[in-house]
C-alpha cells in the first residue's frame, strides 16, 4: 500500500508524463497550486525541472507549517476506540494538485486530535475484503473516474474477465463495508468518481456535473445546530474554491441532511443550471447501518489549511466513524 508521498509528483504537461520533484523557492505558498497541479503547460514544466531538492523541502515545510497552524486542538468527540481511516486518492480521470497536501493534512488532523490514524493508498487492492476490514471508515479524497479497474482492459479475454470480476468484487466490498455499519467520507472529486454507478452515487450523495464557480463564495449554514457545523459558530462563511454543481437526480435535499450550500441571498446563481436551484456543498447521510459525510470543498491546496474547513472535515469524519452523533434525517423540501 503506497504511503503519502509529497516529494515526487507526476506532472503531466502536453501529454508527456514525468516524475520529478517540485517546486518554487520563496513564492511557495501563493504559487503552490500552480506548482502542484498536474495540468501543466510544457513551458511551466520546463522551468520546474531545474529546481533543487532543497527548494522541494522548502515547499513541503511551508505546507506542513500552514497545516500545523490550522489544525484544531481537539476532536469534538472522544473516539469509542482507536480508529483506522483509509484515505484513498487514486485517480482514473483528472488528477487534482491538492491530493498530496490533502492527504498530509488529514493525516496530521487525525494525529494531533487523536481522532483516527490515517493510511493513505492509491492501490485499489486495499478494497479487497480482508484489507478493508482493518478500517473503520474510508475517505475518497479527490478520486476520479473508475478507480477499481485497470487503465485499459486487458486484450486477453480471460484476463479481461478477471479484471472485470475484480472491479465488481471491489465495488461490492465498498457497498457492503458501509451498509454493514462502517463509515464513508468524500472530498471534492469523490463525486466525480463512478458517475455511472448508481449505488455509489446514491451512497456518496451526488454526481458531479460541472463547476460553474471558482471564486470566493458565500456559504449558508443550513444547520447551525448540527455538531458537524460547530466550526461555523452558527454563522455562514466565505471561502474561495471550485464549487460543484451536481446532477439533477442527485444531491437532493429530500434524500440527505444538507449542511452547507451556496447562499442565494448573497450571490448571483445564474451561472448554475440545476433544475431545483439547489447548490449544496456538504451533507451527511446514512447508508444501511453506515454513515456518510461529503464536502465538495477540496480543489485548492488552501482548503486543507483552512481552520474552519478542517474542523468541519473532522466533525464530518467523526460522524462517519460513528463517534459524533448528528441527525442525518433529510428535511422534506
Ligand atoms: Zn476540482
Amino acid at each position: 500500500m503506497r504511503q503519502s508521498n509529497f516529494w515526487t509528483l507526476r506532472l503531466n504537461g502536453g501529454g508527456i508524463t514525468k516524475s520529478l520533484t517540485c517546486c518554487c523557492p520563496r513564492i511557495i505558498v501563493s504559487n503552490m497550486k500552480r506548482c502542484l497541479t498536474l495540468a501543466f503547460p510544457m513551458a511551466i514544466s520546463a522551468t520546474i525541472i531545474g529546481l533543487t531538492v532543497s527548494q522541494t523541502i522548502a515547499v513541503k515545510e511551508e505546507a506542513i507549517a500552514r497545516i500545523a497552524a490550522a489544525l484544531p486542538d481537539a476532536a469534538p468527540a472522544k473516539p469509542a476506540k482507536a480508529r483506522k481511516l483509509l484515505v484513498f486518492s487514486k485517480t482514473a480521470g483528472f488528477r487534482h494538485g491538492s491530493i498530496e497536501v490533502g492527504a498530509l493534512s488529514l493525516t496530521e488532523l487525525g494525529k494531533k486530535t487523536g481522532a483516527f490514524e490515517v493510511t493513505h493508498s492509491e492501490d485499489e487492492s486495499v478494497f479487497e475484503k480482508n484489507s478493508l476490514a482493518n478500517f473503520d471508515a474510508v475517505i475518497m479524497l479527490n478520486t476520479t473516474g473508475e478507480v477499481f479497474r485497470p487503465k485499459e482492459w486487458p486484450a486477453d479475454t480471460a484476463e479481461k474477465k478477471n479484471a472485470q470480476d475484480r472491479e465488481a468484487r471491489l465495488k461490492a466490498n465498498l457497498l457492503a463495508f458501509v451498509r454493514e455499519g462502517k463509515g464513508l467520507a468524500g472530498m471534492h472529486a469523490a463525486t466525480d468518481t463512478y458517475k455511472k454507478w448508481k449505488e455509489y452515487n446514491d451512497m456518496m450523495g451526488g454526481a458531479f456535473v460541472s463547476h460553474p464557480w471558482h471564486k470566493n463564495v458565500p456559504l449558508k449554514n443550513l444547520e447551525p445546530k448540527s455538531p458537524v457545523n460547530a466550526a461555523f459558530s452558527g454563522e455562514g462563511f466565505e471561502v474561495t474554491d471550485e464549487i460543484y454543481q451536481f446532477r439533477d437526480d442527485t444531491a437532493l435535499r429530500s434524500e440527505r441532511r444538507m449542511l452547507l450550500g451556496l447562499d442565494a441571498d448573497k450571490m448571483d446563481l445564474s451561472k448554475g443550471s440545476r433544475g431545483d436551484k439547489g447548490y449544496p456543498v456538504s451533507w451527511i447521510d446514512t447508508y444501511g447501518q453506515g454513515r456518510v459525510f461529503y464536502c465538495s470543498l477540496g480543489h485548492r491546496n488552501e482548503i486543507f489549511w483552512n481552520p474552519a474547513v478542517l474542523k468541519h472535515y473532522l466533525a464530518g469524519i467523526q460522524y462517519a466513524l460513528g463517534d459524533l452523533e448528528a441527525d442525518a434525517t433529510p428535511l422534506t423540501p
